[in-house]
């Protein structure tokens, strides 16, 4: 994840996350049901949120 300045905790603590992208996070095991997506402070780095999102399942009904 580049373009993202990483203050450490003490950074993270002043600052006030005004600035957040949401980073797509893909893994081994929820590559085949869906994404982690997270909500990222572009300023500091911090993770403010995340979810996981779940693929609409376009398999048999
Ligand atoms: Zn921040």
């Amino acid at each position: 994840m580049s373009g993202i300045n990483v203050k450490g905790k003490i950074g993270q603590f002043f600052c006030r996350h005004k600035n957040k992208e949401w980073f797509i996070r893909k893994s081994q095991f929820s590559s085949l049901r869906g994404e982690r997506r997270l909500h990222i402070c572009t300023e500091c780095g911090k993770e403010v949120g995340s979810y996981f999102a779940e693929y609409e399942d376009t398999g048999y009904k």
